[in-house]
């Protein structure tokens, strides 16, 4: 009994000997650590950076989010506990893919929700790879550009309606993303074509749900903005579905248009994503509806340099027309969000009135009224671009070959 007391003494007192040792292991588990990613069905593979056991802070598997599909090859989430992981990925897309590029789902901050370019990335157009860093894991997909693009003729659309109106000049067409977009980053353009005495058609081509704002209405989440949470009970109003936003939505793109000087009658609401899609081709399509329908037009959109995948497709779809010479005139236009980045192009100024009608598009965007389904969801979700923009009034356009 004596010996096992002494033999636990003298263990006891080994454990303390063995002390310094213990420290050295847990200083060793805290450094950078790195491991590989798993064998999946993408064929993604990689590695990722970070502290404690790597391998065992994430998984990757197909994504499960029903937000829009903007024409996608693949899609798929990284799950990760530790927001501090770092992964350096290498993507095998499509063979013989001219462009590719990986996009990632933010639907938080002060960023209407979607799919936003993905900053660390190349692609190396002789493999057919991407290679990726991103932190933290998300929701990814991945846009490609085969290298031979469709025939315009397999693009055109079926029935082709020849011009009803003879105009001496053909119209300039804008096409919009969201119902914000012809306010923040085209006012300017758009002033200035109708005070040239051109016929301006504007086209929405999303139905612009998905935004942060329908939540923050709703009153799930709060707005700096609005400087607290919403409560639809004690305000007076109901739950705001899809639909609903929607067509608030479109309501505060008809009023600001219309302060832009442009008919009621040529503001087009196409909601092309309205089954939850929205290609490449789709835009393409649409875009030869106009051409077909104005021979001549010139044709605007946000640059498909944009972050935003939404607004970069038409921007893509425009480019690449141009240079198939289905169109003769093309413009594309930097947004707000990009301006620090993207900065090729020119620089286009309003004059004093051009830039009041503008002020009074952007003020339809914070008009609050819930009793006539007003709900000043610009400002809800992008307020900081309005008021960028608003501190300085002028556009960022350049042509396809920039
Ligand atoms: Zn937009």
């Amino acid at each position: 009994m004596r010996k096992l007391k002494l033999a636990v003494l003298i263990l006891f007192c080994l454990s303390f000997l063995s002390f310094p040792n213990w420290s050295i292991t847990s200083a060793k588990s805290t450094t950078k650590k790195s491991s590989s990613i798993p064998s999946n069905q993408w064929k993604i593979t990689g590695t990722v950076k970070g502290t404690g056991d790597v391998s065992k802070k994430f998984s990757i598997r197909p994504s499960n989010l029903k937000a829009l599909k903007m024409g996608e090859d693949m899609k798929f989430e990284i799950k990760s506990t530790d927001k501090q992981l770092i992964y350096t990925l290498k993507i095998p897309v499509k063979k013989d893919s001219k462009k590719a590029e990986m996009f990632q789902y933010i639907s938080s901050g002060e960023e209407e929700a979607g799919y936003f370019r993905v900053e660390n990335q190349t692609y190396d157009a002789e493999k057919n790879l991407i290679t990726a860093e991103v932190k933290g894991g998300g929701t990814f997909i991945v846009v490609t550009q085969p290298e031979t693009p469709k025939s315009i003729q397999s693009l055109s659309p079926k029935t082709s309606a020849p011009s009803s109106k003879i105009t001496s000049t053909p119209p300039a067409i804008f096409y919009l993303p969201h119902q914000d977009d012809e306010t923040l980053s085209m006012g300017v353009a758009i002033t200035q074509h109708l005070d040239a005495g051109r016929e301006v058609i504007a086209v929405l081509y999303t139905d612009g749900a998905g935004s942060v704002a329908q939540r923050i209405l709703n009153g799930e989440v709060g707005s700096s903005w609005w400087g607290g949470t919403h409560n639809p009970v004690t305000e007076g109003y109901n739950q705001i579905d899809n639909q609903k936003f929607s067509e608030a939505r479109n309501n505060e793109l008809k009023s600001a248009l219309m302060q832009l000087g442009v008919k009621a009658e040529n503001i087009h609401i196409r909601n092309l994503s309205e089954d939850g899609t929205l290609t490449l081709d789709e835009l393409k399509t649409l875009v030869l509806e106009y051409e077909q329908k104005y021979p001549g037009a010139s044709h605007k959109a946000m640059s498909q340099h944009d972050g935003s995948l939404s607004h970069a497709l038409s921007g893509q779809a425009l480019v690449d027309l141009y240079n198939q010479k289905g169109i003769v005139d093309a413009r594309l236009y930097v947004s707000r969000n990009d301006w620090t980045r993207v900065t090729v192009g020119s620089i286009v100024t309003p004059n004093t009135d051009q830039a009041f009608r503008i002020k009074k598009a952007a003020f339809v965007y914070q008009a609050w009224n819930p009793a006539v389904e007003s709900f000043a969801i610009g400002y809800h979700s992008v307020s900081p671009q309005f008021n960028s923009m608003l501190a300085n009034i002028q556009n960022r356009q350049h042509t396809p070959a920039q």
